[in-house]
């Protein structure tokens, strides 16, 4: 990849430029920025605000994680519109969190509008946000681009590819997408559409990369549905189906296979009944759709009832987690049930769904799994579709992203053997020009993530998470000294353990081995250094940190608190 050796601020001609704030380099957390105009004076358009989760990290307390969007905050008044792609968690699950930073309209069709206004009326609604719905396939401004919803295909209703025009020439970027000519619910993709636009000239193609390793194309999500008909009619007992609440035409293929095998359908969970209930209102599922609360599971016998379920990745307060240890207030299973994964397990949830599988198997309930049959299939386009789209649009240029490193490597190279003549693979915070001239990362912007901590947000590299960390490790120990000015003790010291073993070895209190240890360090130190707290404070902590390490191995971390009173 070419860098180029301009430096930042020395450009006064207009240019079209694009950055990630997240999504280059992971798979969640999409956050992309195109900008328009001379550096100085540049309009900005943000395309996904959304959310990741820790994946093999230890970060006790925090399961999400928003990008850092420090460097357009500092341009918030050249923000035009947040633009969202689609309604998946990592495309716009930061949006509520994070606007009251931006402040931006937010452009977004029907489902994505729907689905959002119902989460913020469902958290209380504290700001009120500027949600302009933008009917499918029509055209709208944002500042000074012009943006075009495309109608694709994908695991959830409306996933819109956006060909935003600008002077520089059109930028088709694709979102979350995949060709899928019967994809359950929606129109199909807009095949001819995205053809008139490749005939119209593509400047670049910033295009979705998860699936750049797989061969061939995706199966279809009719098939998955005829597939799931075939495993429900031949079950002989009751049936759960566990899937991504937000899979409308999922929910739908196991409805009509509930139907088709003569059963009812009983829905738990509530992000399924959120869902269900958007769906219906845009229209993607019959305002008719039947099925009945989790209370009514127990009215139907075992073998007329199919179950729909929350908590396909394990999560552990959702509804297929409580039914795997039996402490679901209406659902239950038992032998020779049986349990369909209509999904895939996103890395980094192996072990969590793991546990809840094998949690089933002791009861001695059957599995059915995306490795035994076809009740999943991918959201996202494989390589022979991947070819397909750039031959519709023949883009000037290709920009790899939502993947991690090593997916957006291989798309580069798969893009640049399928004759895409210019490659840029940027990582977050990269500044790429994609016009005029040619492509090459020119700047950096400022990047990072933000962890949601109970109610709260702060940024990943807070302190208080470093030292949460040690501690759950380390323990932690707190030591209390009362001197008076001269250095004398005026009562014994007090010691407060947290996360330390009780006993040492040989018997004996650990916090012996702590009190004896203060005492001796105190007498060590010549009376007259003792009236400087900092001086005492610092001996305590080392000596009683060495002291346990002798004996535990382990360095804790120790906190001394001084206090010195005018006694003589
Ligand atoms: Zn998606
Ligand atoms: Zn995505």
């Amino acid at each position: 990849m070419a860098r180029s050796e301009r430096k930042s601020g020395s450009s006064s001609d207009s240019e079209l430029v694009f950055v990630g704030l997240g999504g280059l380099g992971e798979i969640g957390m999409n956050c992309y920025l195109y900008g328009l105009g001379p550096e100085r004076s540049r309009k900005w358009m943000m395309v996904d605000l959304g959310i990741t989760f820790p994946e093999g990290e230890f970060d006790p307390g925090i399961d999400v994680i928003l990008p850092d969007t420090k460097f357009i905050e500092a341009h918030v008044k050249d923000l035009c519109g947040i633009v969202l792609t689609h309604a998946h968690e990592d495309h716009f699950g930061a949006v509520i969190e994070l606007w009251p930073r931006l402040k931006a309209p937010i452009y977004a069709s029907p489902f994505t509008a729907t689905l959002l206004k119902t989460k913020l009326a469902e958290q209380g609604g504290r700001h009120n946000l500027p949600i302009r719905e933008v009917p499918l396939g029509s055209t709208f401004e944002v500042g000074p681009f012009s943006i075009e919803f495309v109608n694709q295909a994908h695991s959830i209703p409306e996933p819109n590819g956006l060909a935003i025009r600008t002077p520089h020439g059109l930028v088709y970027h694709t979102g979350d997408w995949k060709f899928d000519s019967a994809p359950g619910v929606g129109l199909p993709p807009d095949e001819s559409r995205i053809r008139a636009i490749g005939e119209e000239g593509v400047r670049a193609l910033i295009c979705d990369s998860t699936n750049v390793m797989r061969d061939g194309r995706s199966p279809s999500e009719e098939e998955v549905g005829a597939s799931i008909t075939r495993i429900i009619k031949k079950a002989e007992q009751c049936v759960v189906v566990t899937l991504f609440a937000s899979n409308v035409a999922r929910i739908l293929s196991v409805a009509k296979a509930t139907r088709a095998a003569g059963r009812r359908l009983v829905v738990a969970g509530r992000a399924l009944h959120r869902v269900i209930q958007v769906a219906i209102e845009t229209g993607y599922l019959p305002p008719d759709f039947i099925y009945a609360d989790q209370q009514r599971f127990s009215d139907y016998r075992r073998d007329e009832v199919v179950a729909l379920l929350t908590g396909s990745q394990g999560e552990p307060r959702a509804a297929m987690a409580r039914i795997a240890d039996n402490s679901h207030p209406d659902i239950s299973l038992a032998k020779g049930d049986l349990t369909i994964f209509s999904s895939r397990t996103i890395p980094g949830n192996e072990k969590s769904v793991g546990r809840i599988q094998n949690a089933l198997a002791r009861m001695g309930v059957d599995l059915v799994t995306d490795q035994d049959a076809l009740v999943h299939v991918t959201g996202h386009p494989r390589r022979e579709e991947l070819k397909q789209l750039y031959g519709y649009l023949k883009p000037e240029i290709l920009v790899p992203m939502h993947g991690e490193m090593r997916h957006l490597r291989e798309h580069g190279k798969f893009g640049r053997a399928h004759g895409i003549a210019e490659v840029v693979v940027p990582v977050n915070g990269e500044i790429v020009t994609l016009g005029p001239g040619k492509p090459a990362v020119v700047d950096e912007a400022p990047v990072g993530r933000i962890y949601r901590d109970g109610s709260l947000l702060i940024g990943a590299e807070d302190m208080c998470i470093r030292e949460r960390r040690k501690m759950a490790v380390v323990g932690v120990i707190v030591v209390s000294l009362v001197l008076s000015r001269n250095g004398k003790m005026l009562d014994d010291p007090e010691v407060v353990m947290e996360g330390i073993p009780s006993q040492r070895p040989g018997g004996g209190a650990m916090e012996d081995i702590v009190l004896d240890v203060v005492e001796g360090t105190i007498e060590s130190i010549p009376p007259s250094r003792r009236r400087d707290i900092e001086t005492v404070r610092e001996a305590v902590r080392r000596a009683v940190r060495s002291s346990v390490d002798q004996v535990w191995g382990k360095k804790s971390v120790v906190r001394v608190m001084v206090s010195m009173l005018d006694v003589k």
